[in-house]
Order: C-alpha cells, then structure tokens, then sequence
C-alpha cells in the first residue's frame, strides 16, 4: 500500500509570496498533497539537507493518514510574530494579528532592535513581549542585551527565545537572565538529544509539527523534555498550520500562546475558508486548498520537479521503508 507514487500522486507545489524578507525568503514553497485523513503538507526551507528533512516528511505522510488524537480544546490563542522590518511596517504587520495579546519580535541586538519592542507597545500597550534570537548571541551579548532590554523596558518580557546557540551557555545564562528562557533550534536541530536536563538550561519549550516529525513523535519529545510548552510554525501555509493547531489541541496542559498565526506573514494563504484570527484565536479544523488560489500560487514544473525529486530522495534512503514497517508493527 505504501507506494511513493501513490502517496504522493496528486502534489502540488505552491510558491507563495511573503509580505516581509522572513529569514531571508521572499517567496515560501510548499508541497501539498491529500491523504485518506485530508491535506498535508512538505515544506521543509529549501536549504534544509535531506537528513534534516526527513522528520518533515513523517509530519506530512503521518497527516495525511492518521487521525488526529483527541482534542482538549477547539480554539488555540495564538501570539502574533513580528519579523526584523522597519518601524514604519510595524502596525501594519500587527494589525493581521487581530486580538493577539502576545508578540513575538525577532531581534538582533538592544541598539538595533529596542526600537521594534517600542512600536510593538505603541500598538498595544498590553503586549506580552518575546523576544526571538536564533542562537544569535554568545553569553556575554546574551547578559548585556538582555539587562539592557529589562532595564528600558522592564518587566514585561515572557521569555527570550534561543538567546545563544550552545547549551552550556544557556545554562549558565538561565542563572543571571532577567527574564525566561525558551528554548528552539536547541529542540528541532538536536531531536534525539537527551534532555532529561532541560530544565538547567531552559524554562520553555518550543515545538513544532513539522521539525518534530508530526503529532506522535511531538508528543514524544514534549514528555521527554518536561518543560512547559508552546506550539509553533515554521512559515507554513493554513495546511501546515492546521496539523500544528491539531497538535496544540490535544496538549493537556497549553498555558502559553502559541506561534500558530504565521500565515498572516504569507501575501495570500492557500486554504478556503481561511484560518481566521478571532479575537486573537484560531479554531481548530482540516482544511482544503482552494483551486483559485492554487492556480495563483502554483509553483513553475520545474520547482514541482525538484520537490518530487527531493521527496523521492528521502523515501528511497530508508524512510519508505522505515515508515511502511512502523505501520505494519
Ligand atoms: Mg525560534
């Protein structure tokens, strides 16, 4: 039964314009496909290795044939996310985040990026503030711009997400930092690590669908790392986002809002009806592509061509028969 052909028969390749240059794309590609349970998603960045995308492809396949696990609750409150713009795009960005009492702000340092919290603020002044580096400090810069941000701001950040890249840093800065720390890349780049020291170094933990290889095996990883959780995207399309909106759901304990919104960073999505943002939640539901909009978006043949050789690729390389064993166990 578990034939590549047949899996994947009807892919689709959308290439779908971004509203701001989000970690250096300008255009975001997905592969859709449909399964007996409704529509996924592959969309691992296109810079990803094969190794690095095999947990996506799990992600995808797994939603598109399993049934999602019982839900707790039918709405998720999302955060907004707020990429590096100029200030001056700042309301506009936030305002696709309707009701969101929460943003997450991608940030370099203090003196470049304090401006962006500011205009967060003076959008809403309520805003609980994240603040996301991506691995992008060391200790020394991770202390320095993080008493300089509570220092000018004061007490009103949730967390600092990935502050330094290396665990014995985050340890060591968990001690002195003047607010939480989350960890992300320290999760979806080390999977198999053992974190049964997680908390030393991290108080939050971010999950995502995708990188964590689907449902299952995300709920796996929550129970192995132990810390409280937030739900969150990589960029995906409203399909990509339902399977995270899914995940969320079944979480017995969800007490943070979660980073399930970042299709409003998208031009368009590719689902009809939308994902709609009310009063800062999203219901929970499959979703289908709408033709329209896949005519709009649809990748050139030969981006389509490399998406089904870049699956192929990792189906032949033992995923194929890794994921048709598991299903017969
Ligand atoms: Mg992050």
């Amino acid at each position: 039964m578990w034939q590549l052909s047949e899996i994947f028969q009807e892919l689709t390749v959308v290439a779908i314009p971004t509203r701001t240059n989000f970690r250096g794309v300008s255009a975001r590609e997905a592969a859709l496909f449909c399964g007996p349970q409704g529509w996924s998603e592959f969309a691992p960045f296109v810079e990803y290795s094969d190794a690095e995308s095999e947990p996506w492809l799990y992600a995808a396949v797994e939603g598109a044939y399993k049934k999602w696990p019982k839900f707790k609750r039918n709405s998720i409150a999302i955060n907004a996310t707020l990429p590096r713009v100029e200030q001056g795009r700042v309301n506009e960005l936030l305002a696709r985040f309707p009701g969101a009492k929460t943003v997450k702000i991608k940030i370099d340092d203090f003196e470049k990026d304090s401006g962006l919290v500011e205009a967060a603020l003076s959008f809403n002044p309520d805003f609980k503030i994240r603040l996301d580096v991506n691995g992008g400090w060391d200790l020394e810069r991770a202390i320095t711009n993080l008493n300089s941000y509570n220092l000018r701001f004061g007490n009103i950040f949730e967390y600092v997400e990935q502050p330094c890249r290396e665990i014995p840093e985050l340890a060591a800065l968990k001690k002195v930092a003047p607010m939480k720390i989350a960890i992300d890349e320290s999760i979806r780049k080390a999977l198999e690590s053992d974190f049964t020291e997680a908390k030393e170094f991290a108080d939050i933990a971010i999950i995502k669908w995708a990188p964590s290889g689907g449902i299952a095996r995300a709920q796996k990883l929550i129970e192995k790392i132990g810390l409280p959780v937030v739900v969150s995207s990589a960029l995906d399309t409203g399909i990509g986002i339902s399977h995270g909106l899914a995940l969320a759901a079944s979480q017995n304990q969800l007490n943070f809002d979660c980073g399930l919104a970042t299709m409003s960073l998208l031009v368009s999505d590719v689902v009809k009806p939308a994902l709609e943002i009310n009063g800062g939640t999203i219901s929970v539901s499959r979703v289908e592509p709408d033709e329209a909009f896949i005519g709009t978006y649809l990748a050139t043949p030969a981006r389509r061509i490399w998406w089904q050789e870049r699956i192929t690729r990792i189906w032949e390389s033992g995923f194929g028969e890794r994921w048709s064993n598991e299903q017969h166990n």
